[in-house]
């Protein structure tokens, strides 16, 4: 069986992946490893953080296919914040759920006009093949919807209780996983990386 290292310490995030990449991986992730061992993600782009992972994990671990996410949501009142600074909108090491406070807080208080709340999560991930010499390949994924006033569901993470995709009445935080893992920015970015592994991995 090949072995992928999913370069994230986020159990959530390895589930998602798994879901999508079924039986054929030996999957294994960053959750052992120390936070003060993990890269700085100073990078100002999705890809650039995704990246930096990457390679990170590449230099940990070479005989192996390593696969990098960053990710997070851009909200259009906001202009497009939270985006690279999702997982500490309220401050260095915030909960989830105060993440998801302020961000409600926000719109609801500082732009009430701008209902709907639109707003997508964004996914970009890196794929590093075995070998010193391998260039990373990088895929994308969005899913675009709308941010609600109320949180609803505790299912996911992040801010999946307040996110409604397009075409749904539910949030992600409701919304039955197996359908969050076929629209999911992850699952549309983990579309043509897998089809490339297929061909090239
Ligand atoms: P990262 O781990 O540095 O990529 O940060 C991603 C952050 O974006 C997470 O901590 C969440 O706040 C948010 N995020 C990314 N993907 C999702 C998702 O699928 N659902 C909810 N929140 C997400």
């Amino acid at each position: 069986m090949k072995k992928l290292v999913i370069a994230t310490g986020n159990a959530h995030k390895t589930g998602e992946f798994c879901s999508v990449l079924g039986a054929s991986w030996e999957v294994s992730d960053l959750s052992g490893i120390p936070n003060s061992e993990q890269p700085v993600e100073d990078g100002d782009s999705f890809i650039a953080n995704a990246l930096i992972k990457a390679r990170a994990a590449a230099a940990r671990f070479p005989d192996c296919h390593i696969l990098a996410d960053d990710s997070g949501l851009e909200v259009d009142a906001l202009g497009g914040a939270p985006g690279i600074f999702s997982a500490r909108f309220a401050g260095e090491n915030a909960s989830d759920a105060a993440n998801r406070h302020l961000l409600v807080q926000k719109l609801t208080t500082e732009h009430p006009e701008a209902r709907p709340f639109t707003a997508r999560f964004r996914c970009a991930l890196v794929l590093i093949l075995p070998g010193a010499t391998s260039q990373p390949k990088v895929f994308e994924g969005t899913v675009e919807g709308q941010i609600l006033d109320c949180e609803s569901g505790d299912g996911g993470f992040g801010y999946d209780p307040v996110f409604q995709p397009d075409g749904y009445a539910e949030t992600f935080g409701t919304l039955n996983e197996e359908v969050k893992n076929t629209i999911s920015h992850r699952a549309r970015a983990l579309e043509p990386l897998l089809a490339y592994l297929e061909k090239e991995g």
